[in-house]
């Protein structure tokens, strides 16, 4: 993340700046991403090592590292006779004892630096059982009366992340010559300089460059934050260990509020550019449709929609992200908004990650909606153009009259139908597409709204942050009469047991999803269990019943043949790949058998097991896992405690990071160094609001939430 503008100057300097760094150091130091001061300066140590424990040298103890101060009263070269070998050693002596300090790589410089006389602080541990005591390769650092300020020994040190060819030493010395000669140029960026009086937030020492010595003993983390500069001086040079959590809060503040400021610029320019076309609808579809629904939405669903026809009758174009565990009815919540824009006489898009989602939306939405006069087109990569049941030519399509909704995979995105009259986009599952082809879709219109859905329940640091320029509504109940899902781990050794209860269950009518990581073996690995060899096994142990195979390269008319028959009851059981975590909605499933569970990420697993438990049968879900290692089997573990999807995500956030959790869309955009997406809701929420003050300041306005 690069620096808020108004503290740039001084610190943008590239880091040959600092004494001792030059083209050679210059070039190690790139790979470490570091190219200017403020790189270097808020290169975060990995960890620190308390090197204040003082010793007489006659206490030093094997195995506990110490520091001790001692003079030197004898200093040589030691030559080996065989071979080149040559070593430097000294003795040090502090009127207590006497240490051997030994260093293999004799440099130049040594012998006049450790002169007899001398004295240092000598920081080391003791080689085991050697007498006399002797310290290999100690850092140390000359004492001279008077001097108190030690960079490598008598303090925390941090220990930096480094590379080869530059040791932590080198690196701690660059950082620490940095900080004398740029801390005091270190100012605080915008959000700080708007602060009021009356703010939650305050900051030590405010604009007063920070000289002064880092202290963090009498502060409260996120209630007064230390000055930027105090900051990262104690990040790197912290005077207790509880300063570096203090310091670490701080700067990843100003990392949200600059994320902030962001987001919340960009929606501004929005809304000052984005007029709303007039979609709240007049229920005269919707009513006939509730009617005939066959269930009655529950309190969240129509909470949600609310909210929803709150923003398509407004100013501003919708931007909504719609978010529910698996099976709590985000589809009729999607019909109900669908309806509200096709009343209006405005177009609808609704987008899908796979095309069996597509053809399930394509087929419900045509039950729902063709009664009512309204058009469903279904287009996807494989079947250009779908109306109804009838296919249309290809190529560009003439859709008459304003009421139409197209269904669609990716193909919406390069279709070429007209979406003049485009009112609303629906985005099933968006942690599936990225953000960009979020924009590309909803740009082909004249700023339709957007509403879009997601299962994978998104933590409030996320939403907050990579979804921050949307709101957020959530369904917080499924609906009723759904028989509970019991979920299991399981060693491999159980499997026969395991396919003992799924014929059990589909002999008294149940129906069952068993899913394997790979299409096809992996020479490389046989560990790893693949559809098309298991197939076999499954319909063995399975018979008489019927066993349907579903994965990513079977063709898409085979596809909506077997989820057809699947849904019809004729295939008791499917044996997929993950290609059928994401919607599929079959009732009568009660069974989600994983093979190879370790390799699926958490939320996944949550999705997949999100396709059973959707009818009034209780549910099993059955976790295959061999994996030894602590944890994989303690994230397998979360799932067989908790079917809240929330719960799920946030430990996969926690154990995974937001990238993984996320998919292909997040990284490139969020470089944090000290904010922690797992950890930090309560400085992400502060950082909002800072934002926001801020902003306020520069662009006085009002309504904006
Ligand atoms: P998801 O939120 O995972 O997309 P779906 O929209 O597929 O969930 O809904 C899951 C199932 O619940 C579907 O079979 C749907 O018909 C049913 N359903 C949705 N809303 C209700 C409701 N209010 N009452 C009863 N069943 C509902
Ligand atoms: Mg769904």
């Amino acid at each position: 993340m690069s620096a808020p503008d108004n503290i740039v100057s001084p610190l943008a300097a590239p880091v040959s700046s600092v004494w001792g760094v030059g083209g050679e150091r210059a070039r190690l130091l790139a790979r470490l991403d570091i190219f200017t001061i403020e790189d270097l300066l808020l290169h975060k140590p990995r960890r620190y090592e308390d090197r204040r424990k003082f010793l007489p040298i006659r206490e030093l103890k094997f195995k506990e590292a110490a520091t001790v101060r001692g003079k030197i009263v004898a200093a040589g070269i030691k030559r080996f006779r065989r071979g080149a070998r040559s070593m430097f050693e000294c003795v040090f002596d502090d009127g207590s004892a006497s240490l051997h300090c030994r260093w293999w790589q004799l440099q130049a410089w040594m012998p006049d630096w450790y002169a007899v006389g001398r004295e240092f602080l000598i920081y080391g541990k003791l080689d085991d059982e050697k007498k006399p005591r002797t310290f290999t390769h100690p850092e140390t650092e000359l004492f001279e009366p008077g001097d108190d300020e030690f960079v490598h020994v008598n303090r925390i040190v941090p220990i930096h992340p480094l590379t080869e060819g530059l040791t932590a030493r080198v690196m701690r010395t660059l950082v620490w010559r940095a900080l004398e000669k740029f801390e005091g140029q270190m100012g605080e960026p915008e959000w700080c300089r708007s602060q009021g009086s009356g703010s939650r937030v305050q900051v030590q020492g405010g604009d007063a460059p920070a000289l002064l010595k880092p202290s963090a003993s009498n502060l409260q983390p996120s209630a007064l934050f230390p000055s930027r500069a105090n900051a990262v001086h104690m990040i790197h040079f912290p005077e207790e260990l509880t300063d570096v959590e203090i310091a670490r809060q701080r700067l990843a503040l100003d990392e949200f509020v600059e994320l902030q400021t962001q987001i919340q610029l960009r929606r501004r320019k929005f809304e000052a550019s984005a007029k709303a076309l007039p979609c709240g609808g007049d229920n005269h579809l919707m009513k006939p449709f509730l009617a005939q629904l066959g269930f009655k939405l529950t309190a969240a669903q129509t909470k949600v929609l609310r909210e929803i026809r709150a923003d398509m009758s407004g100013l501003h174009p919708m931007r909504r992200l719609l978010q529910g565990d698996v099976g709590s009815g985000k589809t009729a919540v999607a019909a109900v908004a669908a309806l509200m824009a096709l009343e209006s006489g405005f177009n609808v898009a609704l987008m899908s990650p796979t095309e069996i989602l597509a053809e399930q939306h394509f087929r419900n939405f045509t039950k729902w909606f063709e009664p009512l006069g309204v058009k469903v087109v279904l287009q996807t990569g494989s079947r250009k153009e779908v109306e109804g049941s009838r296919v249309q030519g290809s190529g560009k399509a003439r859709i008459a009259g304003p009421s139409t909704l197209f269904i669609g995979t990716h193909a919406l995105l390069t279709g070429g139908f007209d979406m003049a009259k485009l009112g609303l986009v629906i985005i099933d599952e968006q942690h599936k597409f990225g953000v960009t082809q979020r924009e590309t879709l909803v740009r082909k219109g004249n700023y339709p709204h957007l509403l879009v859905m997601t299962a994978t329940p998104i933590p409030r640091t996320l939403g907050l942050t990579l979804y921050g320029d949307l709101d957020v509504s959530v369904i917080d109940e499924l609906p009723g009469g759904r028989g509970a899902i019991k979920t299991f781990v399981r060693a491999t050794d159980k499997l026969p047991k395991v396919f003992d209860f799924i014929h059990e269950k589909i002999a008294a009518g149940r129906q069952a999803y068993i899913v394997y990581p790979r299409v096809e073996a992996d020479e490389s690995d046989k560990e790893i269990k693949a559809v098309k060899m298991e197939f076999a096994n499954v319909r063995k142990a399975l018979a008489p019943f019927n066993v349907g195979l579903l994965h990513g390269r079977v063709k898409a008319a085979e596809k909506e043949a077997v989820m057809a028959d699947f849904r019809a009851n004729k295939i008791q059981a499917l044996v997929a790949t993950s290609l059928i975590e994401v919607g599929v909605d079959v009732p009568n499933a009660s069974v989600m058998l994983i093979e190879n569970a370790e390799h699926f990420g958490l939320a996944q697993l949550h999705q997949l097991r999100g396709r059973i438990g959707r009818g009034a049968h209780a549910s099993f879900c059955i976790l295959i896992s061999d994996a030894r290692d602590a944890e994989a089997q303690s994230r397998l573990k979360i799932l067989e405690e908790t079917t809240d999807g929330f719960k799920v995500a946030e430990a996969d956030l926690r154990l995974r990071g937001p990238g993984e959790l996320l998919g292909q869309q997040q990284s490139g955009s969020m470089k944090l160094r000290f904010g922690n997406l797992a950890e930090d809701l309560n400085l992400i929420r502060q950082a909002r609001e800072l934002a926001r003050q801020s902003l306020l300041l520069d662009f006085p306005r009002t309504g904006v939430s």
